[in-house]
């Protein structure tokens, strides 16, 4: 049985138990890569916004340009450049491609100009131009994620100017719906589908790494390897699990004449990457077929890209566009300065700002451990206590059932007990009023025999069933006392004085001693005198059944300041250690099998404990130095 309950215990309460702390352990060990994985989703948002919003800005940038400059061509520059802040130094190229502004010797600044781009302008140099790389392998991404390639019309491979377009179509928010008016207008159902295209290839890239590395895998095999950006954000780091060095960019880069880029096109943006920094190049063809253009001016440029920052430092991250050489445009003053090489999320900004990054950092990078390691306290406090509170009460009910299984299993031996107690008196009762009935025995002697055994057994019966129904009353609580002063002498030596001729008769040496001064009259006990003369008959009639071989009884009575203690003392087998706690238990016997020679009903102590502990005292065993056992009353 008790096996039984181990293994109930095992099942219902350690193995959740355990399966919950084990859950809990591996949600803690994850919480800090959910939380940092969390902060990295919140902030990339914000960057994404802000290189949107760059890009944008460009092109706000290109159509002032356009719409300011001057139609007359180098006559209109000193106009252009006092009324159009952006507008660095002028240029202005022949409708066959020659440089005809600025000429050399104008002013430091147009030598400059004409040592940087002077080659390029004039046709004899390649600048670099950058896509974004799922652009410019946008029909080989398409058909590997399952996407609808495009019609043949719009399926020609895909040009870096080309893909400047579909980008600028694809990146802007209302891409889609400009997509539509154009095609309701009937004007270009192929540039719609290309924009769709564009965005596909887009997401395509965004969202899948095998996707990245093939689109990578291509563009080193073409000889358009994306060049290392100038950041190694940590948080994306952590995700594509690569350890070393800053990751590659999106760009891929080609190399272009001037006239190549300007092909088909009206206007445009250059960036022309070079070792002292980047210029941006803005470049529109006039009706006669010649060219202004201008180098934008860097700092004004600057200037607008910061105005597009929103609130640069809050308490969880601090927000910047980082240039090429990846110095922040905006950085709060901080002691040790940060590490901008360093950002928790980043983005490249801009096809036409090479190298320039809008970056995220948290302001405090131990955020994310802190916050980890709260979390995963207040975890494991939570499984502590439940871990603990499922044990513990899994272990009070399991106690409660065991004592449960324990009671129901006295009370079935009680009843067998009871049964055999009533049957043995019946027996010999009705056996001996039978013989007295028939009238076989003449012998008038033996006649008194047997109707005193029919008596004596009729007695044994009563105090059997008396026991019984005392033991019920006083499990219901209703018994009543009636309590009045009584001397525990007299009681005592009332109770041996009737016993004492069976005793004796039965080979028991009766014993009685009182110590200690008398009370005066009127006592100093108060109780229920006939109660208490039941305690007592219980006492003597348990040392009378468990005495064996050695047949001495005594009772002894001594008086202290403010209590009596009564004990009875025998010489019998005496109680074995484990049992004494369950002694006094109700239908606890120390040996119930139905062999066991001395019969019982285990009330008798339960039955004392209850009335001693009625008066106000105690009832307790105490084992005998010399074999025997001694209960005692203590009564105050
Ligand atoms: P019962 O005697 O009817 O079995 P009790 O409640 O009087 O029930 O006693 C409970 C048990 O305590 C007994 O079954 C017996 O094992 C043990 N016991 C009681 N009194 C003595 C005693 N004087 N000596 C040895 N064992 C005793």
């Amino acid at each position: 049985m008790n096996r039984r309950l181990g293994w109930l215990f095992a099942l219902a309460v350690i193995l959740p138990s355990a399966l919950l702390a084990a859950l809990a352990v591996r949600a803690i060990r994850r919480e800090e890569a959910f939380i940092e994985k969390q902060l990295a989703a919140g902030l990339d948002a914000e960057v994404l916004q802000l290189a949107a919003s760059v890009g944008e800005e460009l092109r706000r940038v290109e159509e002032a340009l356009a719409g300011s400059a001057p139609q007359s061509g180098a006559g209109g520059f000193a106009a252009w450049r006092k009324d159009t802040p952006l507008v660095g130094v002028p240029f202005l190229l022949t409708a066959s491609y020659d440089l005809a502004w600025p000429r050399p010797g104008q002013g430091a600044a147009e030598r400059e100009f004409l040592r940087r781009h002077g080659e390029f302008l004039a046709g004899r140099q390649q600048s670099t131009v950058y896509t974004n790389i799922a652009l410019a392998f946008r029909d080989q991404i398409l058909p590997s994620v399952g996407a609808e390639t495009e019609p043949p019309a719009a399926a020609a491979p895909a040009s870096a100017v080309e893909a400047e377009e579909t980008r600028a179509a694809a990146l802007e928010p209302e891409a889609d719906e400009q997509a539509k008016a154009g095609a309701r207008e009937g004007k270009s159902a192929e540039k719609a589908a290309k924009a769709e295209a564009a965005q596909q290839a887009v997401s395509a890239f965004e969202s899948d790494r095998e996707v990245r590395r093939k689109a990578y895998a291509q563009a080193e095999s073409k000889g358009q390897p994306p060049a290392p950006r100038n950041v190694s954000p940590s948080a994306v780091q952590a995700e594509e699990g690569e350890a070393t060095g800053p990751p590659p960019s999106v760009f891929v880069s080609e190399q272009l004449h001037f006239r190549e880029m300007a092909a088909g096109r009206q206007s445009g943006l250059i960036p022309r990457l070079l070792e002292e920094g980047i210029w941006l190049l803005f470049w529109k063809r006039l009706p006669d077929g010649r060219i202004v253009g201008c180098q934008l001016d860097a700092g004004e440029l600057r200037a607008r890209l910061l105005g597009l920052l929103p609130p640069a430092a809050t308490p969880v991250r601090i927000l910047t566009l980082l240039d090429e050489r990846g110095q922040p445009l905006f950085a709060p003053v901080e002691d040790p300065p940060r590490d901008y090489r360093r950002p928790f999320v980043a983005r490249e900004v801009s096809e036409l700002l090479p190298r320039w990054e809008a970056a995220a950092y948290l302001t405090d990078p131990a955020m994310v451990a802190s916050r980890a390691r709260l979390a995963s306290l207040i975890l494991w406090t939570l499984v502590g206590l439940l871990t603990v509170s499922i044990a513990g009460g899994g272990a009070l009910v399991l106690r409660s059932l065991a004592a449960e299984v324990r009671l129901a299993r006295q009370k079935t031996s009680f009843v067998a007990n009871v049964s055999h107690e009533l049957k043995t008196p019946l027996t010999s009762i009705r056996m001996y009023a039978e013989m007295l009935q028939e009238g076989r025995q003449r012998d008038p002697k033996r006649r008194r025999q047997y109707l005193g055994t029919i008596v004596e057994e009729s007695r044994r019966l009563t105090r059997l069933v008396n026991r019984v129904l005392d033991f019920a009353r006083l499990d219901q609580g209703r018994q009543s006392y009636a309590f009045g002063p009584l001397d525990p002498e007299a009681l005592c030596r009332g109770v041996l004085e009737n016993e004492r001729p069976r005793l004796e008769q039965e080979g028991f040496a009766v014993s009685f001693e009182a110590r200690g001064r008398r009370p005066p009259a009127g006592g100093e006990v108060r109780g229920d005198p006939e109660a208490l003369a039941q305690v007592l008959l219980n006492l003597l009639s348990n040392a009378e059944k468990y005495s064996g071989g050695r047949r001495e009884i005594a009772v002894e009575l001594a008086r202290e300041a403010g209590k009596n203690r009564i004990r009875v003392l025998d010489r019998g087998r005496g109680i074995p250690p484990g049992a004494v706690r369950h002694l006094f238990k109700e239908f606890y016997r120390a040996d119930d099998s139905l062999t066991n020679p001395v019969q019982g009903s285990g009330l008798g102590l339960a039955i004392a404990r209850r009335i001693v502990r009625d008066h106000g005292g105690e009832l307790e065993y105490l084992p005998r130095a010399g074999g025997g056992s001694i209960f005692q009353v203590e009564l105050p």
